[in-house]
């Protein structure tokens, strides 16, 4: 189809049109620096339109029943899959990631989306008797604007998106001004899939995502990004009471136990560690390893990070992509700087090759102190410390001891004892021998400042609903 050709076409989607903006975007490829595309970017007066016709598109679209909802999802989720190849190279370009790892974001997208519509909604009896019946029904709230960040644009569009229309809201989509051509095209295919308004795509930058929290037509917001945004979109929503759901970012700690075989698990915890190089909010981005095996577990994390092939995501090859934007390489950079002065050992990776592209080598650090920024903060990026313990619950102690709490896991050859281990975890998610998976029917969201609310399962679909109990007195 002509309009997925990778090109100049991009176009915002307002009320079923394609449209040019009233302001533009340079979009850069990481792993070259430069710029190779410029996409429209939304005025505020386009953001009302927006509005206007999400609104008015509501009554109808509230109106179908779930089946209905879930069948256009659908056919939508079915033209991402015949569009995978051309949608994965523009993600590549755009986000960096290597280009099997764009096509698998994309699959994830259409089946955990088919897997939500799958959910039944029900109203629930709560009380029959002789005097009276009483009913708690779900109605959908109306508009809902949904922010997303940069590090996985189509997977973390599509769990908000699909949550809202199946539950019969009309959408405003922003994508984050790092990555916005793969939702400018997810645009395109909603127009042929869903009824005019029903789904709007604006791109433009933080200020755009300011208007649409303050803006008085927008009900709710299902954002994803920072904890520093996450409170700045819940303090703007609070205007309005506008109902918010915030998957913000993590500091997820890895427990290894003294009975592991580092050489077995070390592939594992890598992958969770790096994959995106990093950019992930649930990466592994902590790992505290018993002293017995603490040695081995470093060496083996080594050895897997010697081994990742960095580079561009077109080269076939290549396991580890770029730093996704200019400011985050300089931040990661800052934070490997730091982490060096401090005298902490780095055991692979640590050099910042030159060159045009925001390229950083997986880096594995040891003995490093545990106030260190590298472990205090979410760094983001392909550089995890590696952190000794002798006693469980001095591990757990200092896993729990941050502000976020998105997930966590511990590594066990004794799944019950990690299991009793994870239960003491203050996260969202405590996964047992492996780490970073979610699903359409499991719910996912952040405990502490790593979020409100959470997305996936009925849990995640009623967020964008609102509860209603009718009492009929007989
Ligand atoms: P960011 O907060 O800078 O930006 C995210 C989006 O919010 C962008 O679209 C941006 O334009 C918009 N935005 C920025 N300020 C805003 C404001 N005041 N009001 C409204 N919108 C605003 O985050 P980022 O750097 O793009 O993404 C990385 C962060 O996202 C990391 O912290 C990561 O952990 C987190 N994240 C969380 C999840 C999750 O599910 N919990 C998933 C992916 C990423």
């Amino acid at each position: 189809m002509a309009l997925l050709e990778i090109g100049t076409d991009f176009t915002l989607t307002i009320d079923g049109q394609g449209v040019a903006g009233s302001l533009t975007l340079d979009v850069i490829n990481p792993a070259t620096g430069r710029v190779f595309a410029t996409c429209p970017a939304a005025g505020r007066d386009q953001l009302d339109r927006a509005v206007d016709a999400a609104r008015r598109a509501f009554p109808a679209w509230r109106d179908l029943s779930y089946e209905q909802r879930a069948d256009r999802i659908g056919r939508f989720c079915q033209s991402l899959r015949e569009h995978q190849d051309a949608l994965a190279y523009l993600l590549t370009m755009e986000q960096g990631k290597p280009l099997q790892q764009a096509k698998d974001e994309i699959t994830r997208a259409a089946s955990q989306s088919e897997g939500m519509t799958r959910i039944p909604i029900a109203p629930q009896l709560l009380e029959d008797n002789d005097q009276r019946r009483i009913e708690l029904q779900w109605f959908p709230l109306g508009v809902a604007g949904i922010i997303t960040p940069w590090n996985a644009p189509i997977n973390l569009a599509a769990g908000p998106l699909t949550s809202a229309l199946y539950t019969g809201n009309t959408v405003i989509l922003k994508p984050s001004p790092f990555t916005p051509l793969c939702t400018l095209k997810l645009g395109e295919l909603a127009r042929e899939h869903f009824p005019h308004g029903v789904v709007n795509v604006l791109a433009g930058g933080d200020d755009l995502g300011r208007w649409m929290t303050e803006h008085p037509g927008i009900d709710k917001i299902g954002f994803t990004g920072s904890v520093e945004s996450g409170k700045a979109v819940m303090a703007a929503a609070a205007k309005t009471l506008k109902r918010v759901t915030l998957e913000l970012g993590g500091n997820d700690a890895a427990i290894v136990l003294d009975d592991v075989d580092p050489k077995a698990i070390a592939p594992k915890l890598f992958f969770a560690s790096f994959v995106n190089s990093g950019q992930v909010c649930m990466a592994i981005k902590r790992i505290y390893a018993h002293e017995r095996v603490y040695d081995a577990v470093c060496e083996a994390l080594a050895e897997e990070a010697r081994k990742a092939k960095v580079g561009s995501g077109l080269e076939p090859d290549t396991q580890l992509g770029p730093i996704q934007n200019r400011p985050q390489y300089e931040r990661v950079i800052g934070i490997l700087e730091e982490t060096k002065r401090s005298g902490a050992r780095i055991l692979a990776g640590g050099e910042v090759p030159k060159g045009d592209g925001y390229f950083i080598p997986p880096t594995i650090v040891a003995d490093i102190d545990e106030h260190s920024r590298l472990v205090r903060e979410e760094q983001f990026g392909p550089i995890v410390p590696v952190l000794k313990f002798s006693d469980e619950d001095d591990a757990i102690r200092r896993a729990n001891d941050t502000r976020y709490g998105l997930s966590g896991s511990v590594w066990s050859r004794d799944p019950d004892r990690a299991a009793a281990l994870a239960s003491r975890m203050e996260v969202g998610t405590a996964w047992v021998n492996h780490h970073r998976a979610t699903s359409a029917t499991v719910p996912f969201g952040g405990a502490k400042e790593s979020g409100i609310g959470r997305v996936y399962s009925e849990m995640g679909l009623k967020a964008y609903l609102e509860p209603r109990v009718v009492s009929v007195l007989k």
